[in-house]
């Protein structure tokens, strides 16, 4: 697979000072040392990185567009989450994944004689993605936990997680009814989680810096909607919607003082399980919440507020209840037992 990459050894002395932020990593790891091999990406745009599981020579390959876009400590996070992996996919495990694969080979040189091969490996790569699919949305869990014992910093490691999604225009968050069916947890929850295990939360102020930008997701934050005379507000614990506003200019209402044409509902972040900008017809950004008792509600934006929207609802993310609400596991012994019980089930 690397020569078929044409991917280059990376060797220690060209990796400055990136060098001593993995030695610590690997200082704590509870594998060897891994080889590290360099993707050139030779001006294109793919930044992030993949681990290599072997019995013989565990791997773990960076691009070079992840190595030239984030800083030293946030490609340490990404690495260390590759290591995760490794420390998971060991031995025995590797070969029970060798194992399937040869059997899926096999079912399929079996069943090409009555059904031919053209209908049965499409079913059994089907059959393999699905196999490997639910198993690997449990390990990547498992290993954003391990990124976070190992380089012990759990801001770093979200930022390291923000900008990867931002280089590859991945939305930060998923629909409620389909994000349980990816084999990623989408970046909104994977930093909710991180959060809870590192015990953090980001409260009322925050300053987050990527690319260089500072952008203010200050709370309380006022925001117009598409339709006149319509606003949400976002708090520390809730948002407000408004209708039937009776100035052009938010930012300076007082919520205590609106007059009793406006019409105002809240929730708590806490009661939703779904916050997020999607597009609505005609491409325009809406503001999508789902309740936990299902309620949806789809506020029309304006084009120009999402970039602050978005940052602010990175600050509130955090308080939106669990995917445990409909039934998916999310806490790190939930996830333990399932990735145990997914390797007694291969056996
Ligand atoms: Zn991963």
């Amino acid at each position: 697979m690397l020569a078929l990459l044409r991917a280059e050894p990376l060797r220690d002395e060209s990796l400055g000072p990136l060098r001593e932020r993995l030695a610590e990593i690997d200082a704590r790891s509870l594998i060897a040392k891994p080889s590290l091999w360099l993707l050139p990406m030779h001006g294109g745009q793919w930044s992030n990185a993949f681990a290599l599981a072997s019995t013989q020579r565990p791997r773990v390959l960076l691009s070079s567009s992840l190595l030239e876009a984030l800083q030293p400590e946030e490609v340490g996070a990404i690495y260390a989450h590759e290591i995760g992996h490794l420390e998971y996919l060991t031995g025995l495990r590797i070969r029970r994944l060798q194992l399937l694969e040869i059997g899926l080979i096999l079912l399929a040189v079996l069943l090409a004689p009555w059904v031919g091969f053209s209908l049965v490996w499409p079913f059994v790569v089907l059959v393999a993605l699905h196999l490997i699919g639910k198993r690997k949305r449990s390990w990547e869990t498992d290993a954003d936990q391990r990124a976070l014992e190992l380089s012990g910093d759990a801001e770093t490691c979200i930022r390291a997680l923000v900008e990867v999604h931002r280089l590859a225009l991945l939305p930060r968050r998923l629909p409620h009814v389909s994000e349980g069916a990816e084999i990623h947890p989408s970046l909104a929850r994977r930093a909710q989680a991180i959060r809870r295990l590192a015990g953090s939360s980001v409260d009322g102020v925050v300053e987050e810096v990527v690319a260089g930008s500072s952008i203010d997701s200050r709370l309380p934050l006022w925001m117009h909607g598409a339709k006149a005379r319509t606003a949400i507000l976002l708090e520390n614990n809730r948002i407000s919607w408004f209708e039937g506003l009776e100035t052009d200019s938010v930012e300076d209402v007082d919520p205590q003082a609106l007059s009793a044409s406006t019409t105002v509902q809240s929730t708590r972040y806490r009661d939703l399980v779904e916050l997020r900008v999607d597009r609505g017809l005609w491409g325009a950004p809406v503001l999508v919440s789902i309740a936990v008792n299902g309620t949806k509600r789809s506020f029309p934006l304006p084009t120009d507020v999402t970039t602050r929207l978005q940052w602010a609802l990175d600050v509130v993310d955090d308080q939106l209840a669990l995917e445990s609400h409909r039934g998916r596991a999310s806490s790190p012994s939930e996830g333990s037992r399932r990735r145990i019980a997914a390797v007694l089930d291969l056996s």
